[in-house]
């Protein structure tokens, strides 16, 4: 079968790789679909260069095999059930995995193809085995949507550790990809009303026609008739200087700032101590998911509560064949996701 390996910047191919075989809790996923998320952008643009590397985490697909434990188990995945699947490895032996903070896990993640190269997932690719554990079942809906149980999975992680509850005022920094999944979540778990800033008039409309009650550029914050306060939780999804004060300005008393973005290594905020003291306000730093957020993720999937985002996220797909074009689409214009497969 093939498997797509990037083996410099600019540069992927498709190579051949024994079909894998079942453990007994594992199953084998014929992949239907496979996203492009940073990492692989980042990859294949040469942001990071660890290569040869087989990436592709955000993948979806039936189920064509099941190891003997994995298929005796009731609420396992089954034969022919469409899966979305946790393809990095959490160790379980680490501090942080013992204090049920996986996310936070200390031990390398991924593993290898059968010539070492490593893989950071390969979901790039025909076939994938993984522990029937990090499988999960969501019904019949369109596998693009399944693709997003990952992303999805980090949007419900992030949600959930911002304290966020039904009737919350939310405001969103940036409206790419992963800011309009927490526009889409919130909006399905009772958020009063999810504002968005971006400096993209483009995606600001995108935005509002995907039911955002507000969109307005950076310069428009603050100042007598800016937009300023009010918010119970704003989400930072774009990672630049001067966010993080940009979104405690946004905050109501009470309120938290979540940042999910990764941000660059050496910015720093300056921040209103006694501000954050006197009005209860937090800063919540987010990364990844963890089983429970992957449990849920595939609950709103399968509901189809969130179809009309998500619908409206879907860029592009791409045959496995035609996976340099859909990485050179990914890492060359602005784009939600493109899906390969
Ligand atoms: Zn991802
Ligand atoms: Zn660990």
């Amino acid at each position: 079968m093939k498997v797509a390996v990037v083996t410099g910047p600019g540069s992927v191919e498709l190579r051949d790789e024994p079909r894998p075989r079942p453990g007994p809790d594992d199953v084998v996923v014929e992949v239907a679909a496979c996203g492009l998320c940073t990492m692989e952008r980042r990859l294949f643009s040469g942001t990071k260069r660890i290569y040869p590397v087989a990436p592709g985490h955000e993948a979806a697909g039936r189920v064509v095999e099941a190891g003997e434990a994995a298929a005796a188990l009731d609420g396992s995945p089954q034969i022919g059930d469409l899966v979305t699947m946790d393809l990095l490895t959490r160790c379980g032996t680490c501090r942080m995995c013992r204090r049920g903070r996986s996310a936070l896990c200390k031990q390398p993640q991924g593993g290898a193809l059968s010539d070492g190269t490593i893989s950071m997932g390969a979901g790039l690719s025909e076939a994938v085995r993984v522990a029937a554990a990090q499988t999960f079942a969501v019904g019949e809906i369109p596998v693009e949507h399944a693709t997003m149980g990952e992303p999805l999975a980090c949007v419900v992680h992030s949600v959930r550790l911002s304290g966020f509850r039904s009737g919350d005022r939310v405001a969103v920094i940036g409206a790419g990809y992963m800011g309009r999944l927490h526009q889409a979540v919130c909006r399905a778990w009772g958020a009063a009303s999810v504002g968005f800033v971006d400096p993209s008039e483009a995606r600001r409309a995108e935005a509002i026609d995907a039911g955002a009650d507000r969109a307005v550029a950076p310069d428009e914050l603050g100042g007598p008739n800016g937009w300023t306060g009010g918010h119970d939780v704003v989400f930072v999804t774009a990672g630049v200087p001067g966010t993080v004060e940009a979104a405690l300005d946004l905050c109501d008393d009470g309120g938290s700032v979540v940042l999910y973005g990764a941000f660059p290594a050496e910015v720093t905020a300056s921040v209103p101590v006694d501000r954050i003291h006197h009005h209860e306000l937090s800063v919540i730093g987010v990364y990844s998911q963890e089983p429970s957020d992957w449990q849920t993720a595939a609950g709103l999937l399968r509901s189809g509560v969130l179809a009309p985002d998500l619908d409206r996220l879907v860029t592009a797909r791409y045959g496995l064949a035609d996976v340099a074009v859909a990485m050179d689409l990914a890492s060359s214009s602005p784009v939600y996701r493109v899906l390969v497969g």
